[in-house]
């Protein structure tokens, strides 16, 4: 095994692998790549399907007895609050996992990642004592009745993750399925399972049943198994959009409640009345964050013809100047790419529009000459039917393009298969209102870029997915409502 330079003092020696509280019997394990340094550092347990049964029922036995989902809401409360605290109480080991394992710089993983898991926790911790039904009379029928509704959890909840942001979308499922009083099985990314497995510790040392919370580690065959059990009442997915069909494909047998977070090909569009000084940075930056690896990076960019060179111009400085390194380097705001076969993906598409005719804007930036690093990539007048225009790629490429007219810009955004996000610079009130009406996505971003938070629903139109995450609506996905219908006496 490789060392784990830069993290030596913070990680792994000491991290016992966990499920549910007890020890895995880990029979079979997949390596675990550190992407800075294209080399394997770890080893993550594989789990069979017995283990996947055999956790799939501690998290059901906990959801009946002793009842998570009949505590007092006052208490759950209290240990999800205890649960961010240890979480919070951690960062410092679980940002090291985190940047290992994934590859993001440490001072990301230190001030986005971890808090931004803590902050959902802790905006979740307070809805148990907040989930209400609601009381009446029969509306069409005279007198007689007293009618209630009861809003009751939907039972064990699965949780399958990727690897660009392992804890905080993770968290996005665990906390409000948590407050709503689900159990869950968390299946994080074989990429990056090593966070996932220190927030299981993390759960019981808080506090948390055994069972209430649990990991279970592995590729794709143990998120299928997971997505087809019987005693798995909801799946929430977040990850591609041709694994989310086989999700839902899966589970059609037993009605399974599914939400989708999938893939995106984000619009940007710079109108020419837009604050260039603003809108260019903060596109690049949009598109390149996290070495391109966000599902609603702004990864089209339209620009108004009459600011189109200006706009290029910045953009192709703002990459050249986004400095990259190694997951230890703290002056480093750009990592790899995740492993080989995504670094093959991102240079095959790159290479192909460029064989096409299509041109960078730009010199490369220089790369480190070891690991998975891409180096961020503008390229200019891409047809809006090139594949690179089209298709997901999920690194640091930007694609590029004229127009005219909004309308034009708008119509050329909405030419695609994804709804996830669009991006819009304009000082122009009605032409921002107008746009945000008219562009299909999710979520709109008007002069700004990146925005998440448990304050507001985030999810895809078309095949970027289905329902949708954060907000206090997320919890209807974790909730059935019950009627009760009461003859009075
Ligand atoms: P992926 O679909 O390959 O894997 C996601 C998860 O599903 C992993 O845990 C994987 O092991 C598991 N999995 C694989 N096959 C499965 C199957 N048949 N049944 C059940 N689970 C299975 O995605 P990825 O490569 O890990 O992540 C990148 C993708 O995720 C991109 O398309 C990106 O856009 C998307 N993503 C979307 C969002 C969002 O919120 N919309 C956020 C982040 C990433």
């Amino acid at each position: 095994m490789a060392s784990i330079q830069g993290f030596e003092d913070l990680v792994l020696p000491e991290l016992k692998l966990r499920a549910g509280g007890d020890a895995l019997r880990v029979v079979n394990a997949l390596d675990d790549e550190d992407p800075s340094r294209a080399e394997v550092f770890a080893e993550i347990p594989d789990a069979s399907g017995s283990d996947v049964d055999a956790i799939v029922d501690g998290a059901f036995a906990a959801l009946k007895a002793p009842a998570w989902r009949d505590l007092i809401p006052l208490q759950r409360e209290a240990l999800l609050h205890r649960f961010a605290d240890a979480i919070q109480a951690d960062l410092p080991r679980l940002a090291a996992l985190e940047a290992l394992d994934a590859g993001k710089p440490i001072s990301m993983a230190e001030t986005i990642d971890i808090p931004a898991t803590v902050g959902w926790l802790r905006a979740y911790a307070g809805w148990p004592s907040k989930i209400q039904g609601r009381a009446g009379m029969l509306a069409a029928t005279p007198g007689g009745h007293h009618v209630y509704t009861r809003r009751e959890p939907v039972g064990v909840v699965a949780a399958i993750t990727p690897w660009n942001f392992p804890l905080v979308l993770s968290m996005w499922k665990i906390a409000p399925a948590l407050a709503a009083g689900c159990t869950v099985v968390l299946k994080p990314a074989p990429e990056t399972s090593l966070s996932a497995l220190r927030l299981a510790e993390l759960a019981i040392e808080a506090g948390l049943p055994v069972g209430v919370l649990s990991v279970v580690t592995g590729g794709g065959e143990v998120g299928a198994r997971l997505a087809s059990h019987p005693k798995i009442a909801k799946v929430a997915f977040t990850g591609s959009t041709r694994t989310g069909q086989s999700v839902l494909a899966a589970s059609v047998p037993d009605l399974k409640r599914v939400t989708l977070e999938l893939g995106g090909k984000s619009p940007s569009i710079i109108c020419k009345d837009a604050d260039l000084s603003k809108a260019i940075p903060e596109a690049a930056f949009g598109c390149f964050f996290n070495a391109g690896q966000v599902c609603y990076a702004g990864t089209r960019l339209y620009a108004h013809r009459s600011v189109y060179e200006e706009a290029l111009a910045g953009l192709a400085a703002t990459a050249a100047a986004l400095p990259l390194g190694v997951s230890s380097d703290r002056g480093a705001q750009l990592g790899p790419l995740i492993s080989r076969r995504q670094y093959e993906r991102v240079s095959g598409f790159v290479d192909r529009a460029i064989a096409s005719g299509i041109q960078r804007h730009g010199d490369a930036p220089a790369v480190p000459d070891h690991g998975y690093f891409y180096p961020p990539t503008v390229l200019r007048d891409v047809p809006t039917d090139a594949e690179i225009a089209r298709e997901e790629v999920f690194g640091p490429v930007l694609a590029v393009t004229p127009f005219d007219d909004i309308n034009e810009a708008i119509s050329m955004a909405n030419d695609s298969d994804y709804g996830l996000a669009a991006h819009i610079w304009t000082r122009d009130l009605g032409t921002a209102h107008r746009a945000s009406a008219a562009l299909e996505a999710g979520t709109v971003f008007v002069n700004c870029i990146l925005a998440a938070d448990p304050a507001f629903p985030f999810g895809g139109m078309k095949r970027s997915g289905i329902g949708r995450e954060n907000g206090p609506d997320v919890l209807d996905a974790y909730l059935e409502s019950k009627s009760v219908v009461m003859a009075l006496p």
